[in-house]
């Protein structure tokens, strides 16, 4: 489904230390990110003008960064600044936030010790990630593994982990679903292609251990929120067999928020009242409605 361009859009982009026309933030196709995958990022939302959990994104950025090798030409602090400017600078409330940095261009092979690391920020207007989000989702399966920990860096918010991801979703939306669930290496459920999972079963929500995934901020939110209503919210691996023995199911993440799942290849969920309650308690948060329980 064709947008407008993400390169011809009105605007600034901040660029290696400014702001930049929009059309103008340009880096050369001889760019190591572009073919080894050199590349971190985060994805952000802002509410109400601001950028919610945005330090926590920030700190991700700098850890990812390190993981992959880069030597930050921006502080977590000056990061912050930088976004809260570009929000400023979009005229938006309600946005998606885009922190990244990559490798550049001194050297073009597996070596890139020499690579200047560059630092960008761009703010878009975003509505829902899931058209009719609260009539719940429709994922397939993936035919795709998130990797072992000791294959990748699971921990890090990198862009070569997404090849996977893509080729997941293509395949998912090719066939009339809006995302797919992704096993691990083991077998185990683990999460989907941009977001984690929650199930309900007798009250309790299950989620999977994120050792070998992204352990979100949107994941890490949500278990606080569920735990001040006093549901009781289980870390532990989950197979893949067990998915017929859950009666609400959503997922979460910055993008995706909390949206309920109506089915998972054949097996189907009602988004239920703990799944609307917690949607409904994520909104509060965002837009600071409530505070941030403990
Ligand atoms: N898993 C993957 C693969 C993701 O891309 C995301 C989105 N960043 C998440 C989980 C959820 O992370 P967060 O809640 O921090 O956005």
């Amino acid at each position: 489904m064709a947008t407008e361009a993400f390169d011809d859009r009105d605007g600034y982009i901040w660029m290696d230390g400014a702001f930049t026309p929009w059309r103008d933030a340009k880096v050369h196709v001889l760019t190591h990110a572009m073919h080894y995958a050199s590349c971190v990022f985060e994805g952000e939302r802002a509410y109400g003008g601001k950028i919610f959990e945005s330090l926590r994104h920030s700190q991700r950025l700098a850890k990812s960064a390190e993981t992959m090798g880069f030597d930050l030409p921006i502080s977590v602090e000056e990061l912050e600044g930088v976004k809260a400017e570009a929000l400023k600078r979009s005229g938006l409330d309600s946005a998606y936030i885009r922190a990244f940095a990559w490798r550049g261009s001194e050297m073009m092979g597996v070596s890139a010790q020499a690579n200047t690391i560059h630092v960008a920020v761009a703010v878009w207007p975003w509505g829902d990630y899931f058209a009719d989000k609260m009539q719940g989702i429709r994922m397939s399966h993936a035919q795709w593994r998130r990797p072992a920990p000791d294959t990748a860096p699971f921990h890090a918010k990198a862009a070569g982990l997404y090849m996977i991801c893509t080729l997941s979703k293509h395949s998912a939306e090719r066939e009339g679903y809006a995302d797919a669930l992704m096993l691990d290496y083991r077998g185990h459920v683990a999460e989907t292609t941009g977001a984690n999972v929650f199930f309900l079963q007798d009250g309790a929500l299950h989620t999977p251990t994120p050792d070998c995934f992204l352990n979100g901020i949107t994941r890490q939110t949500t278990i606080k929120l569920a735990r001040a209503r006093n549901i009781e919210v289980i870390e532990r691996t989950i197979m893949p067999e067990e998915l017929g023995s859950f009666s609400e199911c959503f997922i979460t993440g910055s993008a995706a928020e909390i949206t309920p799942v109506s089915e998972i290849a054949g097996i189907h969920y009602k988004p239920g009242a703990v799944s609307e309650a917690l949607v409904n308690d994520y909104s509060d948060l965002v837009f600071g409605r409530i505070a941030m329980p403990a």
